[in-house]
């Protein structure tokens, strides 16, 4: 990616001059000449690196500097200020405790300025790493390395969430517990690649028919959860019966040669009688999800609640 300066100057010689002394930094330049055209510059461009001038006519250096500190993409791009009037060290204080990460007087030496914008590159492109490192670290902690979806911690977290909006806007939640029948038996009569391959491939036929917003994810084992949202029980049913269909009806025999995969399904919807938190809910969705299996399996169960019975 080309490395964009924005240079900030009332003056157009300054602005040569500061072009000048970094002609071996950047190689694209963005000029403005005061404050105000800076930050439609900066909203447009997108600058890495910024050298603004403080004295400018309508918006001067200091408003600058607050306004793109401001901005979600303008809080950690480097930002040299630059004066030319006596009283420096004041406008100094000033212009750090606005958010500048660095000072020069003018007129400057090339040198020095260039010095000063290769260390400030240098810390920001090893914040740069840093951000990308935590933010895979992050992706990493919620997602289920075999099938790449969502794994049960990040499916409490967005589930929680939802319920507080659902709280907040009334509508209704369903949950969908899914598991593949005799999972236990195809590894033991295909191997462990073929059952991680099953695996995979539910996972991903799952994917397939997540609408955006719903929460999908490997709740474990051989387990799916999903969340769907502003449904009634009888479409969560019937959603859950497509999946059911859909696996059952899948072509598994790239994995071998004749074997077949079918699913049980719980579904269960909040709010109702005795399911008031995701907790609930997961159980409800888990009791149903058992009928499916007691009842032969391959089946699509609806929780309901049975007065003497104990969710738990
Ligand atoms: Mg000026």
């Amino acid at each position: 990616m080309k490395e964009k300066v924005l240079l900030v100057d009332d003056s157009r010689q300054a602005r040569s001059a500061i072009k000048e002394a970094l002609a071996g930094q950047f190689e694209v330049f963005i000029e403005a000449e005061d404050g105000l055209a800076a930050i439609k510059s900066f909203v447009e461009e997108k600058p890495g690196f910024i050298v603004t001038d403080i004295e400018m006519p309508s918006i001067n250096g200091y408003r600058f500097i607050s306004t793109i500190r401001n901005m979600e993409d303008g809080r950690d791009v480097p930002i040299i200020l630059l004066s030319g009037s006596k009283d420096s060290l004041k406008k100094k204080l000033t212009g750090f405790n606005l958010g500048a990460s660095d000072f020069l007087m003018k007129p400057f030496e090339n040198e020095e300025l260039v010095a000063r914008v290769k260390s400030l590159l240098r810390v920001r492109n090893l914040m740069e790493e840093l951000k990308e490192k935590n933010a895979l670290l992050e992706k990493l902690a919620v997602t289920d390395e075999l099938t790449g979806l969502n794994n049960r911690r990040h499916f409490f977290e967005a589930a929680h969430s939802q319920l507080a909006l659902g709280l907040r806007h009334s509508f209704m939640i369903a949950c969908l517990l899914m598991d593949i029948d005799h999972f236990k038996k195809i590894n033991d009569t295909y191997g462990h690649m073929a059952g991680d391959e099953v695996l995979r491939r539910t996972g991903a036929l799952l994917r397939a028919c997540k609408r955006e917003g719903e929460i999908l994810a490997r709740f474990g084992g051989e387990e799916f959860i999903m969340c769907l949202f502003n449904t009634s029980s009888e479409n969560a049913a019937a959603a859950a019966e497509r999946f059911r269909k859909l696996v059952s009806e899948h072509d598994f025999s790239a994995i071998s040669q004749g074997l077949s995969i079918t699913v049980s399904i719980g579904v269960a919807v909040w709010p109702q009688e005795h399911v008031t938190s995701i907790d609930d809910l997961v159980k409800a969705a888990d009791r149903a999800l058992y009928e499916s299996k007691s009842l032969g399996r391959n089946r699509v169960t609806l929780f309901e609640y049975a007065p003497g019975k104990k969710l738990a």
